[in-house]
């Protein structure tokens, strides 16, 4: 693999089923074609990302698998933690 090709990034992207925001977070194609394979699990494909990128990324995955998803903002999850 090239240096190019290791860097290519890809958005994910995923909108909040409250409020219908869309998030949108930049990441390395070769390591989400990893988790989305199953090779590698999500901290090690993606060691920085914050827990709320995580969840975004999990949601993207499980809607590219045609499996049941449900996306929620970081606002949106707060205040589901409140009520
Ligand atoms: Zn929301």
């Amino acid at each position: 693999m090239s240096v190019n090709e290791a860097l290519l990034t890809t958005a994910a992207k995923a909108r909040c089923q409250l409020c219908h925001t869309v998030n949108s977070i930049d990441i390395v194609a070769e390591s989400f074609r990893a988790y989305l394979e199953g090779t590698v699990h999500i901290q090690e494909a993606f060691p920085s990302l914050s827990v709320n990128d995580r969840e975004l990324l999990m949601q993207v995955a499980r809607r590219m698998r045609g499996d049941f998803h449900w996306y929620l903002c970081p606002a949106c999850w707060e205040e589901m933690g409140e009520g």
